[in-house]
């Protein structure tokens, strides 16, 4: 009999699961609460990286790796642009420059080393030189996230076997025995529930994990208006106190430019706001004519857990399979992920 299988939440990960599902022989009924695409989650974007290397997340970089040929083949094939190929940067000091070093010779990708005063990058951004190198990873693709995200949910629409169902919020914690939940007072029963909300589901007091917590992170989308807007490259870390870092959409319409210390366990007030907004307009010496404020809210491991922590399992108490977080770093392995899950879901195969 074909598997009848119910997605809940169609950004990124949950639209390349009912795709793979389908492919290998499922119906699939596919739920957002909001429309799809839904422009207001977090798979809408203008720039996402994809990069090989991730020196502080033992569990992102195999997925990593695994995705590249989808992405490779995806943004090389059609007319459409869905993305590019590009280096990933990096502002460290002598000892981290090792670190990564060892790491890419490890890894078999190659690297270039640079004075950060002589870089094309410090014409565009203000980066510390002192006691600084540049370190540029011949690793990273850019990917336009609302095309490719677009572009999917068009494959769904013409997919005969996925039933899409938009807006329509579905009770989480009314999931049971990974085949039925409610939606508005009517039981709804398949042969497997997937969850790809990105968000956590209720659990039991004694479960021995730490619970995906709320995040919001800023960043400015900076509209660019300079004729060297083409030499920017992704910048991971800047080297300075915040760790800023900015990522350019493909076609260098947009940088996205944000640190990682402006992420808080609270939305942050005006005030915040306006300072975050200052310090990273201070970082650029690019021009540019508009700057939109953004406040991204997602739910996040702490780094500790993470490490030991599958990206997607099954939950303890709904019994469905599950991806609870989104740490801010998984469009670029929804390929990989969503292999995983329909082959578990499907064939019981579980790598
Ligand atoms: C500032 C920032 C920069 C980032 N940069 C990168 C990057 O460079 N590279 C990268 O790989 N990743 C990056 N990410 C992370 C990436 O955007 C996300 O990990 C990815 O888009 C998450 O996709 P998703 O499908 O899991 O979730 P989402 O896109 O958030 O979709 C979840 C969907 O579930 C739906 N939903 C939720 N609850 C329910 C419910 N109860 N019933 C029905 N539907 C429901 C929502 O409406 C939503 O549409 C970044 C994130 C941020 C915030």
């Amino acid at each position: 009999m074909r598997p009848n299988i119910a997605i809940i939440g169609a950004g990124i990960t949950g639209v390349m699961t009912a795709l793979a599902c389908a492919r290998k022989g499922a119906s699939v009924e596919l739920y957002d609460a909001a429309a799809i695409p839904n422009v207001a989650n977090l798979s809408w974007a203008h720039g996402r990286l994809w990069k090989h290397a991730h020196e502080n997340n033992a569990a992102l970089q195999p997925l990593a790796v695994h995705s590249h040929a989808f992405w490779r083949q995806f943004i090389g094939t059609g007319k459409e642009t869905f993305g590019c190929q590009t280096q990933s940067i990096r502002v460290v000091d002598d000892a981290d420059c090792r670190r990564l070093t060892q790491l890419y010779d490890a890894l078999a990708i190659g690297y270039d080393i640079q004075d950060p005063v002589l870089s094309v990058q410090s014409s565009l951004l203000r980066l510390p030189t002192t006691n600084r190198q540049l370190f540029i990873g011949h690793d990273a693709i850019l990917l336009d996230a609302q095309k490719v995200y677009a572009h999917l949910c068009q494959a769904l629409a013409n997919t005969e076997r996925i039933v899409l169902k938009p807006h329509t919020h579905v009770e989480l914690d009314t999931i049971r025995e990974g085949r039925h939940f409610s939606v508005n007072g009517e039981r709804k029963n398949y042969t497997a529930v997937i969850c790809t909300a990105s968000r956590p589901i209720l659990r039991h007091l004694g479960w021995p994990g730490a619970a995906p917590a709320p995040q919001y992170q800023v960043h400015l989308d900076v509209h660019l208006n300079d004729a060297r807007a083409g030499l920017l490259k992704p910048v991971l870390t800047m080297g300075d106190e915040h760790r800023s870092w900015c990522v350019p959409s493909p076609e260098r319409r947009v940088l996205k430019v944000s640190a990682s210390r402006f992420s808080y366990s609270m939305p942050p007030d005006s005030n915040g706001l306006q300072t975050c907004k200052r310090y990273l307009l201070d970082r650029l010496r690019i021009k540019y004519d508009q700057v939109d404020v953004v406040v991204s809210p997602y739910f996040k491991l702490p780094t500790e857990e993470r490490q030991d922590t599958a990206y997607w399992s099954r939950h303890d108490i709904t019994g469905c399979i599950t991806v609870e977080a989104c740490d801010a770093s998984i469009f670029k392995i929804a390929p990989a992920l969503s292999e995983q899950i329909s082959q578990y879901v499907i064939h019981g195969v579980n790598e």
